[in-house]
């Protein structure tokens, strides 16, 4: 009986996919894979010679959302046809990325085993790179144009991480990049918490072993013109002191040098 596995390759090639991963690669009849890069793809090919690339089903003018169906499709049909199918998604697969969990809903509908491995993404990443613990300040994340979209608010005493920012304001769903005007208009937006002058960080994890992390601190009025692509994830580091709540304190019995 078919299946789908979406495993999750992590960002650096060959190095940050799990054992299980793997295995999952290894043992699957055909594998379809979203990688970051073609040097990614010929690595997982000698795991699986059955490998077949989801990004020809991307396009420039294309409507991202059937791109998406056509490779949900393209998966399913070999899982209809009995085969154990593997999807294998850069960073971790349930991240940011729809397709993959999209199969598995339609797989597990038709009767079919599906599941997902977990794996690096981008944001594990840049803890390591940057040096960032979320436990430290509290940390929230954002798909940048749906924060721009929608009424979304921010916690500036924490840090914030704007994913997908190469692409803010792309509302069209058929671009892979954004316009100066429309990051402009997000950093107004970002005025509400943060002084134009407030140091930002543009993160790109390495991709391949050779390379090395981007990690551009810029300031807020300065985003519009920087250098940004489909692989930046904008990091906003806190703004303020975190304050106590002198409210819940005293419903506890607290005082504020209480707090170890
Ligand atoms: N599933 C991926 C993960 O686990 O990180 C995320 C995929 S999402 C469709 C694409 C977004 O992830 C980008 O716009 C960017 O915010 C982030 N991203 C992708 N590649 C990256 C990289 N090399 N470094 C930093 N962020 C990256």
């Amino acid at each position: 009986k078919g299946e789908f596995i979406a495993v999750s390759t992590g960002m650096n090639l060959g190095g940050q996919i799990s054992v299980i991963a793997k295995d999952y690669i290894q043992k699957a009849d055909v594998v379809y894979a979203l990688m970051p890069h073609t040097l990614a793809e010929r690595w997982l090919e000698r795991l699986n010679p059955n490998l077949k690339s989801l990004q020809p089903f991307y396009g420039v003018g294309k409507y991202r959302m059937q791109s998406y169906e056509e490779m949900i499709e393209v998966m399913m049909d070999e899982v209809r046809e009995g085969k154990k199918v593997c999807g294998a998604f850069y960073g971790h697969a349930g991240v940011f990325a729809c397709v993959p969990r999209l199969t598995i809903d339609k797989a597990r509908k038709e009767g079919f085993r599906a599941l997902m491995e977990p794996g690096i993404s981008a944001e594990a990443c840049l803890y390591a790179d940057i040096g960032i613990d979320p436990g430290v300040h509290g940390i929230q994340g954002y798909e940048a144009s749906q924060f721009l979209f929608y009424n979304q608010s921010i916690n500036n005493a924490a840090y914030a991480i704007m994913w997908q920012i190469g692409i803010v304001g792309e509302h069209t769903a058929t671009q892979f990049e954004t316009k100066p005007e429309w990051v402009e208009v997000f950093v107004e937006r970002l005025k509400e918490w943060y002084p134009l002058s407030h140091e930002v960080i543009l993160y790109e994890a390495a991709v391949l072993p050779i390379e090395e992390p981007r990690i551009e601190r810029l300031q807020l009025k300065d985003l519009p013109q920087a250098e940004m692509s489909t692989k930046s994830t904008l990091v906003i580091p806190p703004a303020r002191a975190l304050e106590l709540n002198i409210e819940v304190l005293e419903k506890m019995g607290l005082k504020p040098e209480d707090i170890a």
